[in-house]
């Protein structure tokens, strides 16, 4: 069977790059010598106008390139096209919440109200929970920032799944470390599943983290993974709050 690729074309001056190039997460390239004004926060695309036609912003500072605004989640009706795959590929992993969590898209504003301002980085997700009370820990619902590529959507579903199964499961109290980085693992694990280029990418970066809360958090909660699988290591987190 013959298979034609096509040669790449450079995303900003439509030709072949001729020597070095720039590939964004999705593959696209971009001529190396075209100056980097703008990065596209989801894909790393990068345009040498600081606000190049067609890209919009995420929040201040923030842009979003033409790819991936075709597809991204912004109203509740198109989260509801992603969420029952997400769920599903949640509960194949091992993952299934005792009952139904609802997900919300709200804005990046009404999400750092609830959460308040980053020390770094931009809040994509956050799960609400009532702690105490008769009832123990009561899970109100999880908020998913509008705006972001399914794979993106998916990640941040699959990370606060992570959050409101340990709430709902009573959990002894967790390390934020800790806490954190079992639902980067959960991330990790669904965007495996996925399998797109851009999941994989997502994935070795997720991995590569630099944050000592999110990255740390992955690589310690990972190790322990390997070394006594993950049964094991949900179990002593349910029992002891900790990873033994
Ligand atoms: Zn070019
Ligand atoms: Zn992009
Ligand atoms: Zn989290």
């Amino acid at each position: 069977m013959d298979t034609v690729v096509a040669a790449p074309v450079c995303t900003v001056c439509g030709r072949r790059p001729v020597t070095a190039y720039r590939l964004s997460l999705r593959g696209e390239v971009t001529c190396a010598e075209h100056p980097v004004r703008a990065e596209c926060m989801f894909c790393a695309r990068t345009h040498d106008d600081p606000a190049p036609p067609g890209w919009r912003p995420f929040t201040a500072g923030m842009m979003r390139c033409p790819r991936c605004l075709v597809d991204a989640v912004e109203t509740q009706r198109e989260a509801r096209l992603h969420l029952p795959s997400v769920r599903r590929q949640m509960t194949e992993i091992g993952l299934e919440l005792p009952e139904r969590v609802r997900v919300r898209i709200v804005s990046p504003q009404e999400a750092e109200a609830v959460a308040g301002p980053l020390a770094t980085g931009v809040l994509l997700g956050l799960t609400e929970q009532l702690i105490g009370g008769e009832e123990g820990t009561r899970v109100t619902g999880i908020s998913i920032v509008a705006g972001m590529p399914p794979t993106y959507f998916g990640r941040a579903v699959a990370h606060e799944i992570g959050h409101a199964w340990l709430a709902l499961r009573g959990r002894a109290p967790v390390d934020d470390v800790v806490e954190e980085g079992v639902c980067e693992l959960f991330a990790y694990a669904w965007l495996r599943r996925r399998g797109t280029p851009m999941a994989l990418q997502l994935r070795s970066r997720l991995g590569a983290n630099p944050d000592p809360v999110y990255g740390g958090g992955f690589r310690m909660v990972h190790q322990a993974v390997q070394r006594h699988g993950i049964a094991t290591v949900l179990d002593r987190l349910l029992t002891t709050g900790g990873l033994r």
